[in-house]
């Protein structure tokens, strides 16, 4: 006869499998949900990131990401957890983090910087596609029979499709769903599906559900937006960061120059390590939970390149030099280290625009 210890001891181990199992199962379109801590668990799409805290009151979960990994999210929450969303809270309001949160509007509210609202808003109809500069200009270049519209047809096969998702960007650019893309649709940007938030919010917010908080925080203006929030869960001790601060990767390409605002980025990187001290863990928007280490090392990335640029420039040096002669290689292990010459020109623009 089997001892009560060991029936013990082999539930408790198949437990831990079956718990281990579904916290790294990932679906077909790479999705999936781990623990972090306490109540707070990680959501993945592909390489885009969220978080979000259970309580016996609701859901509180950060970005949305898109319409289909939302609804998957929902179907998730309603089996496992068996509560509602009830908040549903912007890092920023850039497509590929906010998008899809009308899944969740029969029983959430949704909660941003009030700066997200202006980023939100339609430019002028008169806007022009020659007139859209930076991450969109190549879309406002594609109007190849020069009709001052973006048809589906000058786009080609291969135009970027929303993360785990079928559904194309031009959706999200084609607010009035007219089939053509205006140069004030452009400019705007693929943020069709980003449900703009009901609550807002200027320096610092705090929402209490079910006995547990999350504390909004804004990082300031920065080149990235002028909406980004700090989301923190102090009583799971968790930090949520999206884009201005990433871990593992090299910054996204030109790192967004033509907005300046370097000095304000820096910042508000600086003022995340230093917050993220009173935190176990830091989860970005894209890969995996870290903690304040990779702030550290993040921020560290930024000074070393900036004073590489800089001793470039004082040596009279051009950027092509600069290109070939900084030396980045610690960092050949973070994910698109390729970007490095992008990230060069960016730092370059910089310090010198
Ligand atoms: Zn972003």
């Amino acid at each position: 006869m089997r001892s009560r210890t060991t029936t013990m001891a082999l539930a408790g181990v198949v437990a831990a499998l079956v718990l281990a199992s579904e916290s790294f199962a990932q679906t077909a379109e790479g999705y999936s949900i781990s623990h972090i801590s306490g109540d707070v668990y990680r959501a993945m799409n592909n390489n885009h990131g969220t978080v979000f805290l259970v309580t016996t009151e609701g859901i509180i979960l950060p970005d949305p990401i898109n319409t289909d990994f939302a609804t998957w999210l929902k179907s998730e929450f309603d089996d496992r957890f068996g509560v509602p969303v009830r908040y549903v809270i912007y890092s920023h309001y850039h497509w590929d983090h906010a998008s899809g949160g009308d899944v969740f509007a029969d029983t959430a509210r949704f909660v941003g910087h009030i700066n997200m609202l202006s980023h939100l808003a339609m430019p002028q109809a008169s806007t022009t596609l020659s007139q859209v500069i930076g991450q969109y200009e190549p879309v406002a270049a594609m109007d190849s029979n020069s009709n001052g519209v973006i048809e589906h047809s000058e786009i080609g096969e291969d135009f970027r499709r929303f993360p785990g998702s079928e559904v194309s960007q031009f959706a999200g650019f084609d607010a009035n769903k007219d089939g053509v893309l205006s140069g004030a649709e452009v400019k705007r940007g693929p943020v069709s599906f980003v449900r703009p938030p009901d609550i807002t919010y200027s320096d610092e917010m705090q929402i209490s559900l079910g006995g547990k908080r999350v504390k909004l925080t804004w990082v300031g203006k920065m080149n990235h937006s002028s909406d980004s929030s700090m989301i923190t869960f102090p009583d799971d001790s968790v930090m949520f960061v999206v884009d201005y601060v990433t871990f593992g990767r090299l910054p996204n390409r030109e790192m967004d120059y033509e907005l300046g605002m370097f000095d304000e980025w820096m910042a508000a990187i600086v003022e995340t390590e230093r917050l993220a001290a009173g935190f176990d863990f830091v989860a970005t928007g894209h890969g995996p939970v870290g903690t304040r280490d990779d702030v550290r090392a993040w921020r560290e990335y930024f000074e070393k390149l900036r004073d590489q640029v800089a001793a470039g420039i004082a040596a009279g040096q051009s950027l092509t030099e600069m290109q070939r002669d900084i030396d980045m290689e610690e960092y050949s292990h973070w994910a698109d280290f390729d970007w490095v010459d992008l990230n060069v020109l960016g730092m370059y623009h910089f310090l010198t625009d």
